[in-house]
Order: structure tokens, then C-alpha cells, then sequence
């Protein structure tokens, strides 16, 4: 019998070839009717005999384009329409905009083929793109995603273009970014030092740059990189040096996995993470060192495949491990033209290859690690973010969340999507507050979204929240380590009370102090701080966090009549051990402050000496270099009769133990700590905060709940730190309406 259907389909379905993809199914089982892009996703209408609508269904359903993520599917049965054939029809925006935008993906297996097959006509051609790969967010202005909405509309299709984005069933059917030599962006090469710019084997410059020791830049799909060659280590020394970054490890972007192998032990879950069609930089250990500068005192090495024709084309020319890091300054977001290249990095790049196809959306690389077989994000951005969530909540609110203030990444909810923005930066520069605020833009335009409520911290001095103060609109504040617990708890959609243990670096705390080692009752409503490390001064308050040797001098000097702590205390100058002292009995600029991150420095000034870090999470992964698995040892966990944990005398058993041992039973302290106060609440445990992106704990704590038997949760496919807060402040938005 024949019978006509609706098809509503929503998720990420656009860009994805999934009208073409309708289009094929409806052909196989001789289907008429139409389908057509619209501002909510896909619609469709298709007739034929039942049993064959069925098995279109089916598919439908069960074997979508790679690409495509669908999150409803809404059908009906209407009345006959006598289609005569079946159609692609021309977009139609409505009402609200709301289709999830697709992140850009990596050059996928076909296209790579064609880019090395001498009889295609896209032989060489490094900006090669397809329905299943290459840029979305990088290039889109607005929805719907078509090409006069992105930032292709500039190139006029050549004949053969055209031909291939009309067909149906070619590959390239409405590949909006589609190109080709003859028409597509041209690739340039400029000589910064020489002062030329040239179009001619414009790679062939590079690489010939690049293995002569120059530090080159060459853009990407989200922005520009910094390149150059691993294994030369007066160029990697130079770079360290012009790029003020002394000790924070550089991503080495590897031309295959067998070139990996050479150089890093890689497990199954990081080859798969490698492979995917992510392809972000994965964290692996490192075997064989190119050389220490690159990533100093640690065992762990960020790698990552090219994902794009051009990153393709360079490794091939190059045939070295090359140093891969986003084109920035320290702290900003990453550089996206050439004229901020020259501007910015003159001083510190050579020479460099650009196209002209503009970048709309900045994106960062993403970086993933494993903890066992547990996925630990410390950044999501290319490949993954734009991150869209489809939710239950049924809310009339638009609302904006602004997140924190360093890893900043807005959200957005939009009748019942919620949507995290990628990666913005540390809004501490100029730059970078630009930047959050054209995120925002770029979201009001996407999704047709004007909030009418903004979510934001409690800290009155972080640039969103002031930013939020200024727009004269209702806000709700939530508690900076409650979001953290609440992100997670929306990502794993936990609705009753669990106990929230959440570590971080720094975040404002209810009683106007710093937080940051805290264990919470909460559900989605309420939160009550039960336990909490007992605060210590933070000297020079929270500007003094670099200065990882005064934390340890805080922490010891209650203890000041033990000799050991004397010792060590005695080993700061006279002048500076007198400022100190002042500021700690008089209070002056001394913040208190429960922050296990804050620990952490303190337990690498003491056991590895440091007086100063520079980057994020630097002590932790120190630490964990030294961390020895076969040391079972720990401290005593000590809780006083207020909730409080004790750990003054953690840190002076770190002063007499010998290094690796200190590190080791340091860490299986803070991981038998959550076990002991898992045990008196019993309760699902939620770990979240950046403590949580140290793989070392978290393997030690899996470990520890999972031999007591407790349920334990952790930040799976979004990341434990700061770039998680904008969820939490959605996901408390959205249960206190
Ligand atoms: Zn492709
Ligand atoms: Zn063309
Ligand atoms: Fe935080």
C-alpha cells in the first residue's frame, strides 16, 4: 500500500551531506517527494509503498552520514501527495534558527586519496575538501550553512565544481567549502626577512625554511601555527626564547603514526584518539626524546596526525617530527590572519604560508589525554566544539552563561539546545576579551538568539562577570566549584544528591575567600560545602600564584619550631623571609585560600625545589613525572572536627622523604582522601575542577573507588576545568528557574 510520511529531523544534519544522503535512500527504494534544509535541520516528505518507507526508515535512522549526529527524528503520516519524483529543494529559513553548526573535521580518507592520485584533477591540491570533511565553524557567518553564508562565497565555482556541488550523487553534492586549483583560495608564501611574497610552490618554500632551521607560521582551518623543525634544537631554543615561553611543552605534529611509534609508547585508547576524525593532540609517553626542550621534565609528549591537506603536504615535504603550537601570544586567542602574524609574530616568524580564505571563527587544536581508558579533555575546541547538547528542559528562557575567566568558553540554551562555544583564552589581555565578546556575537547570529538571562560567576573581578554587569539584564551567579560538579552532573544527566569533590586551581568562595578543595552535598538545586582543605594564606594574594615557593612557605610556617620546616624556611633571603613573615602575621595581601592546585605548586616547590612555574598545571605534571607506582606509602589523612583536612604535616613529611617518594605518597594521599570521605557520605561521587586533568590522580582514584565499590563520575566528553563552567551555570540556570 502507499503512504506518504514527514521527516523532522534535527542534530547536526547540515553540511553533513545529508540531503544527498536522503536524496540516495529515496532513490534505492523508489521513494518520491522532497527534502530541503530549514533553519531547525532537515525536512523531508516521502511516498512510496509502505514496506519500502519502512526500510528507508530504517536507515535512516540506523546508518546516517558519517558526520551527521541526529538528535530527533519527528515523523507523521499525511495524506497522498502524487509526487512525481523525488527532490532537493532549495533552503528555507524559518522561525528560529537552531541547527547545531558542525565543527571542522579532518581531510577524510577519499579526499586524501585524490589529493595523491596524479590522474585527479585535485592532485597536489592541498585545500581539498568533501561533504564528509574539512572546514564548517572556521568558515560560517550564518546559518543556514550555505555557501553564500560562509566564507567561500567570495570564490566563484569553476564548471567542474559546479557539476560535482549539483549531483546528487557525487561525493561533493552541496559541499559548500568546494574548491579546486582552478578556483579555489590561492596558497601564498611570504618571506618575512627577504620582504617577498610569492605563489609559486608556495610549500616547497616552506618546508626548505623550515629544515633550514626558521621558524615558520602556516594558517589552518581555526587559525594560524607556529612551525618548525623538532629535532633542531637551537631553532626550538630560539623559539622558547622569542615566544617568552621557557618550559610549557610544544604539541609535535607527527606525519604518521609509524613516525610517532619511533618517538612515543602509545596505547590503544590515544592510537584510536590519534586516528579519529578529531585528531586532536593526544598526551602520550614519550620514549625516545627529540630533545628535552620541548617538553622539560615531564614524561608525557602532545602529538598529534595533520588533519588537513596542507599540514598533509608539509610533513610529506619535511619528513621530520615538527614543533605545531597555535600562533599566539601567551594567554591570547590564536592568530587568524597574516597581518596579525606580521604584527604580532614578526619578530619571531620567518616566513610563512597563507590562502585566502577567510577564517570567520577562530578554533584552537583540541587536546585529549587517558587515564587508564578514561578521556581526559584539557581542551575542547577543533573537531569537537561547537559541542551542542540536546536536553529535556523545556524553558522559555534564552540564556547565555559566560563562564569563568581563565579557559573561557561561553554556552548558549536555545529552546532546549544547549550549545558550548570552543576555547576563547584567558581573558586577561585586551585581545582576549575581544575575542569572548565576538563569540558572543557569533553565537546571537547562529542561533537568532538574543538571552534574556546571563549566567555568570560570583567573582566580581573576572572580565565576564563585569561584562555580564554591564549588560543590564537579569543575572543569576552561580558558585564556581558548584558549576564545575553541575557540569558533570549534566553530562552524565545525575539528578539525585551526590557528594561533589571538586579541586581547582582558584575560584571566589560564598564566605568571600578562595576556594578550590572542596567536597559538596549537592543536586541540581543546593549545595553545602561538608568538608574543605583548611585555608591557608595565600601571600601576595592571588597575583602571587607564579610564585609557587611562597605558597610553600606559607603552608610551613605555622610549623616554623620544627627544624625541618625552619630549614627550609631559612632558605629564602633575609629581606624576602621578612616580607613574607609580615605578611602572613599581619595579614596584609594574604587571601585565604583552600585550593588544591595551590597545593600542588606547594608540593613542587618543596620536593623539586621550584620557586617559580609559568604555565597551568606545571607542578602537577611534574609530580606526576615522578610519581613511582610501586610506592603504596601515604600520608595520614587527618580531617579536624569542623570538616577541615589537616596537611601541614603531608608537606613536612615531603621535606624529609626522598623525591619520587614524596610525589608518590603525595599524590596517594589526596587519592585515599577522596576514598575516606566517599565512604562516610555514600553518595555517587562527582570529580570535577582542573585538579582533575592530572591523569596520575585520577587513575590512583578510579583505583581506589573502584576497589570500594563506589560509584564515582568524572568529566568524560567535556573537559574538568574552567572550559566546563559555562555548562555548570547553564545547568543550574535551567533547575532554579
Ligand atoms: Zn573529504
Ligand atoms: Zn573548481
Ligand atoms: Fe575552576
Amino acid at each position: 500500500m502507499k503512504i506518504c510520511k514527514t521527516y523532522e529531523i534535527e542534530g547536526i544534519v547540515q553540511g553533513v551531506g545529508f540531503r544527498p544522503f536522503v536524496f540516495m535512500l529515496a532513490k534505492k527504494y523508489l521513494l518520491n517527494g522532497f527534502v530541503y534544509n530549514r533553519s531547525v535541520g532537515v525536512y523531508a516528505e516521502v511516498e512510496g509503498e509502505e514496506e519500502l518507507i519502512s526500510k528507508f526508515e530504517f536507515e535512516l535512522q540506523n546508518h546516517p552520514p558519517v558526520l551527521a549526529h541526529i538528535d530527533k527524528i519527528t515523523q507523521k503520516t499525511v495524506p497522498l501527495q502524487n509526487f512525481t519524483d523525488f527532490k532537493i529543494l532549495k533552503s528555507k529559513a524559518s522561525f528560529s534558527k537552531n541547527t547545531p553548526i558542525s565543527p571542522d573535521i579532518s581531510l577524510c580518507p577519499d579526499c586524501l586519496r585524490e589529493m595523491r592520485d596524479k590522474n585527479n584533477r585535485r592532485f597536489g591540491y592541498v585545500l581539498i575538501n568533501c561533504t564528509n570533511c574539512g572546514p564548517r565553524y572556521s568558515i560560517i557567518k550564518t546559518v543556514p550553512y550555505d555557501r553564500i553564508n560562509t566564507s567561500m562565497s567570495v570564490f566563484e565555482m569553476c564548471e567542474e565544481c559546479r557539476a560535482e556541488y549539483n549531483d546528487p550523487s557525487n561525493r561533493r553534492y552541496h559541499a559548500q567549502p568546494i574548491s579546486c586549483p582552478k578556483c579555489g583560495p590561492k596558497i601564498t608564501f611570504t618571506d618575512i626577512r627577504g620582504g617577498f611574497k610569492t605563489d609559486t610552490e608556495p610549500l616547497e618554500k616552506l618546508a626548505k625554511a623550515i629544515k633550514s632551521g626558521k621558524i615558520t607560521a602556516l594558517k589552518g582551518l581555526g587559525g594560524f601555527h607556529i612551525i618548525c623543525d623538532a629535532s633542531n634544537e637551537s631553532t626550538v631554543k630560539l623559539l622558547r626564547e622569542k615566544k617568552r615561553r621557557p618550559a610549557k611543552p610544544f604539541a609535535i605534529l607527527m606525519a604518521s603514526l609509524e613516525m610517532a611509534k619511533e618517538y612515543c609508547d602509545i596505547t590503544e585508547c590515544e592510537q584510536e584518539a590519534l586516528l579519529s576524525r578529531e585528531k586532536p593532540i593526544v598526551l602520550v609517553k614519550k620514549r625516545n626524546a627529540l630533545n628535552d626542550i620541548i617538553a622539560p621534565h615531564t614524561d608525557r609528549l602532545g602529538i598529534f596526525l595533520p588533519y588537513t591537506g596542507l599540514l598533509v603536504g608539509i610533513c610529506e615535504l619535511v619528513g621530520r617530527p615538527l614543533i605545531a603550537t597555535s600562533a599566539n601570544i601567551s594567554g591570547e586567542p590564536i592568530i587568524t590572519t597574516a597581518k596579525e602574524i606580521e604584527n604580532k609574530l614578526g619578530g619571531i616568524v620567518d616566513a610563512y604560508v597563507d590562502f585566502d580564505r577567510e577564517i570567520i571563527n577562530f578554533c584552537d587544536d583540541s587536546v585529549v589525554q587517558f587515564a587508564g581508558k578514561n578521556s581526559i579533555f584539557l581542551r575542547l575546541s577543533r573537531g569537537y566544539a561547537p559541542k551542542s547538547f540536546k536536553t529535556s528542559y523545556e524553558c522559555k528562557e534564552k540564556i547565555l552563561a559566560l563562564g569563568a575567566h581563565q579557559k573561557s568558553t561561553i554556552a548558549v540554551f536555545n529552546d532546549t539546545n544547549i550549545t558550548i562555544s570552543p576555547y576563547i583564552g584567558d581573558l586577561e589581555s585586551i585581545k582576549s576579551i575581544e575575542m569572548f565578546e565576538r563569540t558572543i556575537d557569533t553565537f546571537r547570529r547562529f542561533y537568532d538568539f538574543n538571552p534574556s538571562l546571563l549566567v555568570c560567576d560570583k567573582h566580581p573581578h573576572y572580565a565576564s562577570v563585569m561584562w555580564a554587569k554591564r549588560q543590564n539584564m537579569p543575572i543569576i551567579e552561580v558558585q564556581h566549584h558548584y558549576a564545575h560538579i553541575l557540569s558533570i552532573m549534566f553530562e552524565h544527566d545525575i539528578k539525585d544528591e551526590v557528594l561533589g569533590i571538586s579541586w581547582d586551581g582558584t575560584g571566589f568562595g560564598d564566605d568571600k575567600t578562595i576556594w578550590g578543595g572542596e567536597f559538596f552535598l549537592c543536586d541540581l538545586k543546593h549545595y553545602k560545602r561538608v568538608y574543605s582543605f583548611k585555608p591557608f594564606k595565600l601571600l601576595g594574594g592571588d597575583g602571587s600564584i607564579k610564585n609557587i615557593d611562597r605558597i610553600a612557605f606559607s603552608i610551613l610556617y605555622p610549623a616554623k619550631d620544627n627544624a625541618v620546616a625552619a630549614a627550609f624556611l631559612d632558605n629564602f633571603s633575609k629581606e624576602q623571609k621578612y616580607l613574607l613573615e609580615q605578611s602572613y602575621k599581619k595579614d596584609i595581601n594574604a587571601l585565604l585560600c583552600s585550593s588544591v592546585g595551590r597545593l600542588f605548586d606547594a608540593a613542587a616547590a618543596i620536593i623539586l625545589k621550584q620557586k617559580s612555574v609559568t604555565y597551568d598545571g606545571e607542578s602537577g605534571l611534574y609530580l606526576e613525572a615522578l610519581y613511582d607506582k610501586s610506592v603504596q606509602d601515604r600520608y595520614a589523612v587527618v580531617i579536624d572536627k569542623n570538616g577541615m583536612v589537616e596537611y601541614i604535616h603531608w608537606f613536612l613529611g615531603m621535606l624529609e622523604d626522598e623525591p619520587k617518594v614524596a610525589a608518590s605518597k603525595f599524590i596517594n594521599t589526596l587519592a585515599a582522601l577522596t576514598v575516606h570521605i566517599a565512604k562516610k557520605q555514600r553518595k555517587k561521587v562527582v570529580l570535577g575542577g582542573g585538579v582533575f586533568q592530572n591523569r596520575t590522580l585520577v587513575e590512583k582514584i578510579a583505583e581506589l573507588l573502584e576497589k570500594e565499590h563506589i560509584e564515582f563520575f568524572l568529566a568524560k566528553s567535556i573537559s574538568p576545568n574552567d572550559s566546563s563552567i559555562a555548562l555548570g551555570q547553564i545547568t543550574y540556570a535551567l533547575n532554579n528557574l
